[in-house]
Formats: structure tokens, C-alpha cells, sequence
């Protein structure tokens, strides 16, 4: 196995470039790839930028000059459900890209030619990680949804529950590096903590929460799920 850990945000890798042991540091097309050892796994971590598009480029990047071969992405999410609070952490079973609509010509959600409107998580990875999880905070399973937007208004949220009443979480980078992951055939995982409501005080409890929680979270679980993974690859 060689791991690929993607996280948009510079808070959310906090600590894993620290821990790689023996690391090697490449920049390619405007992001730095570190690699090393992560707890015995060979892995590169590395910044998406925000985006469907700077996540894509980020993982096929990973997959075509790295050679990795499993990828998984940690970061942080607005809640799509009521049930979903700041703090939890949401482990995607499947991914929709929720400003995707060639309709008529296909399916609002479908990605021409692909067939598909969502995008399921590698089975084995998602369970590993989703234990590691649930021993840091409450875990949730489910569909999470991305798109380019910040999702920081109440009536945004509300529709978007409305088009896709089993959403869990909202962001902006898991879909897009699903769509990349199934078109390559490399087995990924999305984990989100929650930073936000995605309502009118979005931006605000976001801010806050990346520097506080976020951060600590991520590393946890990352390093629990290599500990674990050791053993079994
Ligand atoms: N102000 C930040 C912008 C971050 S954009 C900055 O300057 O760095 C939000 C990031 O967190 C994205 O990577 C997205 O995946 C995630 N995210 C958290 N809450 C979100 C929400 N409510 N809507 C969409 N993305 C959200």
C-alpha cells in the first residue's frame, strides 16, 4: 500500500507532515507532495487547495506521479442533517457532486457517461477509518455532498436537503476526488469533521473551528487508522 492523505486546508494536515519519518518533499504544479513513512505506511500527504477542480487535479496527480494506491481525504464539512452536529465527524459511504446538472440531457447529479450520481467509498478503508473515528467523537455514515460554494446561508442548505434528503455533510473536494478515484480504480475514503452548520453563522463557527478542534481530530484518526493498518497490509 502506499497511502495518499489529502487535506484542503493547511489546519487540517497540521501534524502529519511533523510525524513522517524519513520525508522527501517534491512541488509539483503549484502544491508540495511530502512523503515518508506514517506510523510503518508509506504514505505522501499533501494540499488540495479548495475546489472540485484543485482536488481532482491533487488526486490524479497522487495516483499518476506518486504511485499511490489508495487515497483518503480528511478535512471538514458543514452538517447537512439535523442530526449532525458540530464536532461529529461524518465518514462518506458515498459522494454526490450536488452543482452537477446536465439535465435535460442526463439526470440532475449524473456524471455523463459514467452512469452514475454517486460515487461509493472503498468498503474496507471507509469501516477502518469510521472505527478509528468513533473512538475520538460521535461517528455518522452516509452520502456527503460537494460542489464549489461555501454553504453559509440557511436557504442554501434547506434546498440543498431538499434535492437530497439523505445528505449527512457538505463540502467542496470529496466528490470530485470519488469521480477521479472510480475513473482510475483506486480505493479512497472521505472523513469530515464538522466545523460548521452551513447556515447563516457558517463562516464564523468555521474560523474557530478549524484552529481549535479540527486539526486534532484529523491527526488522531489518521493515526489510529495507520496503527491499525499496519497489521493488515
Ligand atoms: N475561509 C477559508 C475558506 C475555506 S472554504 C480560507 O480562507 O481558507 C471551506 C473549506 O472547508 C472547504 O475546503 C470545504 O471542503 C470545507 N467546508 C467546511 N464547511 C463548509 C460549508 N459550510 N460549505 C462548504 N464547504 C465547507
Amino acid at each position: 500500500m502506499r497511502l495518499g492523505i489529502i487535506s484542503a486546508l493547511a489546519e487540517e494536515q497540521h501534524g502529519l507532515i511533523e510525524a513522517l519519518e524519513s520525508p522527501y518533499k517534491l512541488v509539483h504544479g503549484m502544491r508540495e507532495y511530502t512523503g515518508g513513512k506514517l506510523w510503518e505506511i508509506d504514505a505522501v500527504c499533501v494540499l488540495s487547495r479548495i475546489g472540485k477542480v484543485a482536488a481532482a487535479m491533487t488526486a490524479s496527480i497522487l495516483v499518476e506521479k506518486f504511485g499511490v494506491t489508495h487515497i483518503v481525504f480528511t478535512g471538514v464539512a458543514g452538517s447537512g442533517d439535523k442530526n449532525v452536529k458540530v464536532g461529529d465527524i461524518v465518514v462518506a459511504e458515498e459522494l454526490v457532486q450536488h452543482d452537477f446538472d446536465a439535465s435535460p440531457l442526463f439526470p440532475q447529479f449524473e456524471i455523463p457517461l459514467t452512469g452514475l450520481s454517486r460515487f461509493a467509498t472503498d468498503t474496507a478503508l471507509t469501516e477502518r477509518l469510521a472505527a478509528a473515528a468513533a473512538q475520538t467523537t460521535r461517528v455518522h455514515r452516509g452520502m456527503i455532498a460537494s460542489g464549489d460554494q461555501f454553504i453559509g446561508k440557511l436557504a442554501q442548505i434547506q434546498a440543498l436537503k431538499a434535492a437530497l434528503p439523505d445528505l449527512l455533510a457538505v463540502e467542496m473536494e470529496g466528490a470530485a476526488v470519488a469521480q477521479v478515484c472510480f475513473e482510475l480504480g483506486i480505493p479512497f475514503a472521505v472523513i469530515r469533521t464538522i466545523s460548521d452548520n452551513a447556515n447563516d453563522d457558517a463562516a464564523v463557527d468555521f474560523m474557530h473551528f478549524i484552529k481549535t478542534v479540527a486539526s486534532r481530530y484529523a491527526f488522531d484518526v489518521i493515526e489510529r487508522f495507520c496503527r491499525e493498518h499496519v497489521g493488515s497490509v
